[in-house]
This record gives structure tokens, C-alpha cells and sequence, in this order.
């Protein structure tokens, strides 16, 4: 059997089945878990989800549906018999519902992630899937549980975001085939589109153009850099969440092979790493105790910012 077969197995043998996505939830964390909520709820099966503190999600994921029926950290079972964690690589990244994983009769694991420790008793793993998306879209075909329109919605928004909305190498046959299957259900593609990736508040506009007046180009190392500080946020009124994509904006620097964006937060430097070329920013993540994909990385370091920076410039080679 192989270890879809068994998820599918482990979650249609269970009444209840709880849910997680790693922390600070992107598209694809909070798209591919809240799918596999709705479906459960679809299908009669009770079902919990949730993710680490801060609870709360970036403005540009407000319309995903069933996020009015998601569970505080604080209120999730302690030892539950079924837990499902989605695009999390490692325990780390549950922060306090690591624990409850520890803890669960059966965990789950769910993630596209090249790094993925394979912390589960079940470990769904395919570092070739576009997406966890992908992955929850084949979970379900394996039940045989029918998608609903809402399904739909969050599993276009995990692979719309993890694809670059379809421009990633990433960007498959077979992900195309499943947009395809899933625009049937009349999503609301531009609507989407524009919450996703276009619309941002006039303040962060302001942020960004200082963000991007003091970002560094080394042009031997084909690396550029920027920050974002908390005096910034302050000063602009902007919150965390609404710079995800700053580093999408950064990456499209010419003179640069690697991109990296820093941002001061409460549980510190929260570092996001991009590379247009064949270097893998996974292993640089690693490095620093994070992890990724080779194109798209990340981990949380220690402040204060410039030493960050210097750390993360001495990984790169000069070209
Ligand atoms: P981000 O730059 O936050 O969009 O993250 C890019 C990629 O790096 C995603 O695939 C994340 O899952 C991964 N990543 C980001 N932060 C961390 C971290 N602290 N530990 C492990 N992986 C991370
Ligand atoms: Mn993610
Ligand atoms: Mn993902």
C-alpha cells in the first residue's frame, strides 16, 4: 500500500480528523488545508483545523472559504486520534502544535517540500508536486470524495500561489490539467487574481518604495538585498503579513542571481530567499535552520539585520 492509500485509509477510519498548516500560512498551507476541511465536513466527518500563533491570515487570503470555521491553536485537541499537517516540512514550523503532533495516534504529513524531515507516521511526500494543493486534489481521488465549488476555490488558490500563477518551473502538465478541472467549477479567476496578487493598501505602496530605496546590490555575487524593520511597519502602518510578496517584487532585479528579503517580527528575523538560476537557496536555508525549495527558501534568524545579510552574502559564490 502505498502512502496515499494509507492517508486515505487512516482519515475514512477516523470520526474526527484534525488539521495544520505551518505557521504564518501561505496559499498553498492554508488552500490545502482548508480543503481537506471542507471535504471532510462534505463527507459528514468531523474535523478541526488550525495553525500556530499569530491566527490570523495576510489580507490577501480572506476570501478562501472555511476560514469562518477554523479552530484557535489554544482550543486544538491535545492528543488527537487523526492529525493532518499540510506544506509543513518539519515539527519546527507547528511551533505550539508541534506538540499535538507528537501526540496524535496517527500523523499525516502532506508537503511538497524537497527538505521535508518526515516527521509522520504517514508521510505523503512528493517534491515534484507543483503544490500541496496537488496533493490534497490526488488525497481526494483516492477517497472518492466529490470536490464542491469552495474545494475548488482553495485548491486553485494553493496552486495559483506556489505556480507564480502558472510561470514557475513548477508549472506542469498535470497541474494545468487540475486548474483545468477545478476552473469548472466557475471560480471567480480574476477576482482572485487581483485579491491575490494586485491589490494592496496605498501604505504598503509607501513602505515599499523605501523598502526598495535601500535595498543592496552586490554585483559580484549577483545578490541583492532588503529589509523591512519594525520601525517601518510603525511608520507606515503596514502589518507582516501584507509584505509576502515584497520578495516577488526584489527577485526581479537583473543584476541578480539570489534575492533576499529580511523581516524583523516578534519571534525575530524572518528571512525569504529566491534564486533565478540553477543555485539551490534550500541548502543555503538549511544552513541557517531553514528549508524550502532550490528556488524559493526561508528561515527565521537571530537579529539584528545587516549581520543577517553578511551571513547569507558569505554562502554566496562570486560569479
Ligand atoms: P517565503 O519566503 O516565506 O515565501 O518561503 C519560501 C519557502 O521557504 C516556502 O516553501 C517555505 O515553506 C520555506 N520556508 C520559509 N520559512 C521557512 C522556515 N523558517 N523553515 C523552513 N522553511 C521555510
Ligand atoms: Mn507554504
Ligand atoms: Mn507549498
Amino acid at each position: 500500500m502505498d502512502a496515499l492509500e494509507r492517508a486515505a485509509a487512516v482519515i475514512e477510519g477516523s470520526p474526527l480528523v484534525t488539521l495544520a498548516c505551518h505557521v504564518t500560512p501561505d496559499g498553498d498551507a492554508l488552500g490545502s488545508m482548508l480543503a481537506m476541511h471542507l471535504l471532510c465536513r462534505s463527507q459528514g466527518k468531523s474535523s478541526v483545523a488550525s495553525w500556530p500563533e499569530p491566527f490570523v491570515v495576510a489580507p490577501h487570503y480572506t476570501y478562501l472559504p472555511g476560514l469562518h470555521v477554523v479552530t484557535k491553536p489554544n482550543d486544538f485537541p491535545e492528543a488527537p486520534p487523526v492529525m493532518v499537517t499540510f506544506d509543513c516540512g518539519s515539527l519546527d514550523r507547528l511551533n505550539e502544535l508541534a506538540e499535538p503532533a507528537r501526540e496524535a495516534g496517527e500523523l499525516i504529513v502532506v508537503d511538497h517540500h524537497a527538505t521535508n524531515e518526515s516527521y509522520g507516521s504517514v508521510n505523503v511526500l512528493d517534491a515534484d508536486a507543483a503544490a500541496s494543493a496537488v496533493m490534497v486534489y490526488r488525497l481526494a481521488q483516492r477517497l472518492g470524495w466529490p470536490l464542491t465549488r469552495d474545494v475548488a476555490i482553495c485548491l486553485y488558490t494553493g496552486i495559483v500561489t506556489d505556480t507564480g500563477r502558472f510561470q514557475y518551473s513548477n508549472t506542469s502538465p498535470d497541474v494545468l490539467e487540475i486548474a483545468t478541472e477545478l476552473s469548472r467549477f466557475g471560480l471567480p479567476i480574476a477576482d482572485m487574481s487581483r485579491q491575490l496578487f494586485e491589490e494592496h493598501r496605498f501604505a504598503y505602496m509607501q513602505l515599499v518604495a523605501a523598502v526598495l530605496q535601500r535595498a543592496e546590490l552586490d554585483a559580484e555575487r549577483r545578490f541583492v538585498a532588503t529589509w523591512i524593520t519594525r520601525n517601518d511597519l510603525e511608520r507606515f502602518g503596514v502589518e507582516l503579513d501584507e509584505a509576502e510578496g515584497l520578495i516577488d517584487l526584489v527577485r526581479r532585479t537583473a543584476e541578480a542571481d539570489v534575492s533576499c528579503v529580511l523581516k524583523e517580527s516578534a519571534d525575530g528575523t524572518k528571512v525569504s530567499l529566491r534564486s533565478v538560476t540553477d543555485f539551490d537557496v534550500a541548502a543555503v536555508a538549511m544552513k541557517f535552520g531553514g528549508g524550502g525549495h532550490r528556488a524559493a527558501a526561508g528561515f527565521t534568524g537571530p537579529p539584528p539585520l545587516p549581520e543577517v545579510v553578511e551571513a547569507i552574502r558569505a554562502e554566496l559564490p562570486r560569479v
